[in-house]
């Protein structure tokens, strides 16, 4: 049984409260990440407040047993059969005189502020835009957390070894993605963080691909862009192979360049280096060789609870990358009408260096 961090969650999360002079006297949680970093609950509806000294997590009555098992330990639970926000302003004035509560602005919608504001009337709360105080913390991996991000790319990698194996010219990428989908639950992934993107030929470079009914040639490139989770936590893997034949010499050659710069930032990728220092690790030599524009999107992302998560390894992330956050490095080239190759594996930012989470295994594979 891993350490039970929530409590030191719970202090590192009261100490932000006077960040940027905020002031707050507690902040409401509505993000379900947020949620079950702080609790442990991990169902799909409740709201939770924290004060200086004091967790209360309301839900509803389905997960009234789950609730209790989860965040009982940590946090005063309350079960409620109508209203969820009701009871949460019923509850509030439980928690001692609050003056001024934080929100999460960027994880409320149009309803929720409105009902902030029905059900505060009369009541002396001020609320206040918080800023992404939990994610801030998420950030920052401890080793159970870490250790669940290395299972989960584990098994993904095992799901892809065996996908791989049973693929064949004349497929559909649907076909492949339910192969890999129905790998990664016998190798027990608990979900699918995203469906698995899987793109042939020239739709390999759409970066986003939705995996479609187009059947897979020999001689084509196949990317594959998939997750696997456990214990709530992601894995996120891309691998770009030839199908049916050997790879030509410009697929070789492209496939290289891509491989030689998500090698360069893995392994030079560091903890305190700001974002877009990492970028560039990547980026540099695919600009070098005029490819500049043909890779378009940020080299990688925090991965957590959350596939796509703080820290961000971008052109305009200024931010240093923290200690311990578990990043993607994933970088891609993309020519329209011939195809894209993007090599994404999973890096743990140590204090002694990078560390490999995924397999790394990124030499060009042909599949003859
Ligand atoms: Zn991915
Ligand atoms: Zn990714």
């Amino acid at each position: 049984m891993a350490a039970d961090r929530r409590r030191e969650r719970h202090e590192a999360l009261a100490a932000l409260f006077d960040a940027d002079g905020a002031a707050l006297d507690a902040l409401l949680v509505t993000s379900r990440p947020n949620i079950r970093y702080l609790t442990g609950f991990s169902g799909s509806a409740g709201v939770a407040v924290a004060t200086r000294a004091d967790l209360l997590l309301v839900t509803d009555f389905r997960y009234a047993e789950q609730a209790q098992a989860e965040a009982g330990a940590i946090a005063r639970v309350e079960i409620e059969g109508a209203s969820v926000w009701d009871r949460l302003f019923k509850d509030l004035p439980s928690l001692g005189p609050l003056t001024t509560v934080g929100y999460e602005a960027h994880n409320v919608t149009v309803k929720d502020a409105e009902r902030f504001s029905a059900g505060a009337a009369g009541k002396a709360w001020h609320w206040k835009p918080a800023g992404e105080l939990v994610e801030r913390l998420r950030a920052r991996k401890d080793p159970a957390e870490i250790g669940a991000i290395r299972a989960a790319a584990a098994l993904a990698g095992e799901a892809l070894r065996t996908t791989i194996a049973a693929v064949r010219p004349g497929q559909t990428e649907l076909e492949i993605a339910g192969l890999l989908e129905g790998a990664l639950r016998r190798c027990g992934s608990e979900g699918h963080p995203f469906p698995a993107i899987v793109a042939s030929g020239p739709r390999s470079a759409l970066p986003h691909a939705q995996t479609s009914r187009r059947t897979v040639a020999a001689g084509e490139w196949l990317l594959i862009d998939f997750g696997a989770v456990v214990d709530g936590y992601c894995a996120d893997i891309t691998r770009t192979v030839v199908v049916g034949a050997r790879a030509t010499e410009a697929q070789r050659a492209l496939y290289d360049l891509v491989a030689g710069a998500q090698r360069r930032a893995r392994e030079g990728v560091r903890a305190g280096m700001p974002g877009r220092e990492a970028d560039a690790l990547a980026r540099d030599p695919i600009e070098a060789r005029g490819f500049g524009d043909a890779f378009g999107h940020s080299t990688g992302h925090g991965l957590g609870l959350e596939v796509h998560e703080a820290p961000r390894l971008a052109r305009t992330a200024t931010e240093p990358l923290p200690l311990d956050a578990v990043v993607t490095i994933e970088p891609g080239v993309y020519v329209p009408g011939r195809g894209g190759v993007r090599i994404e594996d999973d890096v743990h930012l140590s204090a002694d260096g990078p560390v490999l989470l995924s397999d790394g295994h990124t030499d060009l594979v042909e599949l003859v």
